[in-house]
């Protein structure tokens, strides 16, 4: 059994927050406009700026660490709430394209639908991202966290690509998130089978 809720009831409910009630971040996502994959807005009319309480409250931490550490550097938001509706148009966007892996198949769920999911990178002091290697959602191996050393050994990454990604990690692992394999700007809020089965998904 899996419980749900609908987008529309988002804002009226206690389980999740808006990304403007979290201090010190910047926000820009990245599926609200045109500068994605599938080239147009997929979220409107929907406001997706939001997140579960709990992993509003882990992103909190990684304000707070970084304030303390990296005070010259912002966290930028590049998505979050992602409903399963729009989950569903990605995974039809990429359909025969052998890219698909790079996306939580929509009858399992992305834990993006549930607010437990964040796409995030880092702004320096002038507001620029931090050079990762690769854009947000570049499906090639140079974006794997599982590859980077091989990529640096080899020199297709260099060592400040390589530190910045370290410090993502470093900086939202110690708040809770996890990170995964493929993709250096996502990280899920605690065990993912847990947040399927306990958590609501947003439809
Ligand atoms: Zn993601």
């Amino acid at each position: 059994m899996s419980l749900t809720v609908a987008s529309e009831e988002i804002a009226g409910s206690p389980e999740f927050r808006h990304l403007t009630s979290i201090a010190g971040i910047e926000i820009d996502l990245r599926y609200a406009t045109d500068n994605n994959f599938v080239g147009r807005d997929l979220y409107s009319p929907f406001d997706c700026a939001w997140l579960h309480v709990e992993a509003a409250s882990a992103l909190e931490r990684v304000v707070a660490w970084l304030a303390a550490r990296r005070p010259d550097l912002t966290p930028l938001v590049l998505d979050a709430l992602r409903p399963q509706r729009v989950q569903q148009q990605l995974w039809d966007a990429l359909e025969g394209t052998g890219l698909q892996m790079y996306l939580a198949n929509p009858v399992r769920g992305s834990i993006h639908s549930y607010g437990m999911a964040l796409d995030i990178t880092l702004l320096d002091a002038s507001g620029r991202e931090l050079d990762m290697g690769t854009g947000f959602d570049d499906m090639t191996n140079l974006s794997h966290p599982a590859l980077e050393e091989g990529f640096l050994v080899a020199g297709q990454l260099n060592e400040e690509q390589v530190a910045n990604r370290r410090l993502l990690r470093e900086a939202m692992l110690q708040a809770g998130f996890v990170g995964i394999n493929t993709e250096w700007w996502h990280f899920d809020c605690g065990d993912r089978d847990l947040v399927r089965r306990s958590f609501r998904r947003v439809l």
